[in-house]
C-alpha cells in the first residue's frame, strides 16, 4: 500500500516536472504546407507554452531544423519544394532532432516508409490535437532521458517538480530565468551549450534582449550558487559539469 502509494507521487511529481519543463523551455518547429492546418497546430501548441517556429515549404523547413536545435519536429509528409521525405533524410546526415511524421490516412506505406527513413513517430490526419501534444511530450521525454525529479550536482541540487534550487540543502532564491537557464545546462550536464541554445530555449523568437543578458544571467548565478558552478567556454558558450 505504502509502495503503490509512493509510486503514483513520484510519477505525479515526474508530470508536474514535465509539465513545468515544457513550458520553459521546449522550441518545436511545424513543417506543414495547408496554412489552416499549419496555423492551429502552432496556436494549440503555443498556448500549451511551447516556442513554436513554422514553416510552410520542405525547403524552408529543413533550412531552420538544421540552423537551429528544435526539441523536436512535426513534418507534414507531402510538402511542396521539398517532401517530407527528403527533409528527413537530409536532416537525418547531421541531427538527431526527434521527428513526429503527419501523413494521409490511407497510406499505409508512408508510415512504415517514415519510421524506416528516421522519424520517431507518426499521426494520421485528421488527428486531434491532444493526440499531437501527448505525443510530442513523449517524444522530447525520451530524447531528454531524464526520469528523476531532482539532480544533484555537488553540494547543489535542482528539484524539477517545483522549480527550486537548494545548496546544501538550503534554499536559494533564484529568478525564473535564472532558474530556467540552471535547470537548461543540468539537464545537458557535461555538454556544451551554446548561446544559441540558451536563446532559443529560454527566450521566445521574438524576445528582442541583448545577447549580454545571458552573462549577467550567468554572473548572478554564479554568486548564488558558486563561482566554479558554471564553466564559460569563451566564445563557444556554457557547461556544466556532474
Ligand atoms: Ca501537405
Amino acid at each position: 500500500m505504502q509502495q503503490s502509494h509512493n509510486q503514483s507521487d513520484s510519477v505525479a511529481a515526474t508530470q508536474f516536472y514535465l509539465e513545468k519543463l515544457f513550458r520553459i523551455s521546449v522550441r518545436l518547429l511545424v513543417v506543414e504546407d495547408e496554412p489552416d492546418l499549419r496555423q492551429a497546430i502552432v496556436q494549440a501548441l503555443t498556448e500549451e507554452g511551447f516556442a513554436v517556429d513554422e514553416a510552410a515549404d520542405g525547403h524552408s523547413g529543413l533550412h531552420k531544423a538544421t540552423v537551429w536545435d528544435y526539441d523536436a519536429i512535426v513534418l507534414d509528409l507531402m510538402l511542396p519544394i521539398k517532401s517530407g521525405w527528403e527533409l528527413l533524410s537530409a536532416l537525418r546526415k547531421t541531427k538527431s532532432t526527434p521527428v513526429l511524421i503527419l501523413t494521409a490516412r490511407d497510406a499505409v506505406n508512408d508510415r512504415v516508409r517514415g519510421l524506416d527513413g528516421g522519424a520517431d513517430d507518426y499521426l494520421i490526419k485528421p488527428f486531434s490535437i491532444v493526440e499531437l501534444i501527448a505525443r510530442l511530450r513523449a517524444l522530447i521525454r525520451r530524447s531528454v532521458g531524464q526520469s528523476s525529479s531532482t539532480i544533484d550536482i555537488g553540494p547543489i541540487t535542482i528539484h524539477l517538480a517545483d522549480r527550486t534550487v537548494t545548496k546544501a540543502g538550503e534554499a536559494v532564491a533564484m529568478t525564473a530565468r535564472e532558474y530556467a537557464l540552471v535547470e537548461l545546462l543540468a539537464l545537458h550536464r557535461g555538454k556544451l551549450i551554446t548561446r544559441t541554445m540558451i536563446y532559443d530555449h529560454i527566450f521566445g523568437e521574438d524576445d528582442d534582449s541583448l545577447s549580454n543578458l545571458v552573462d549577467v544571467h550567468v554572473s548572478h548565478i554564479r554568486k548564488k550558487l558558486g563561482a566554479d558552478f558554471i564553466e564559460t567556454r569563451r566564445g563557444q558558450g556554457y557547461i556544466l559539469h556532474d
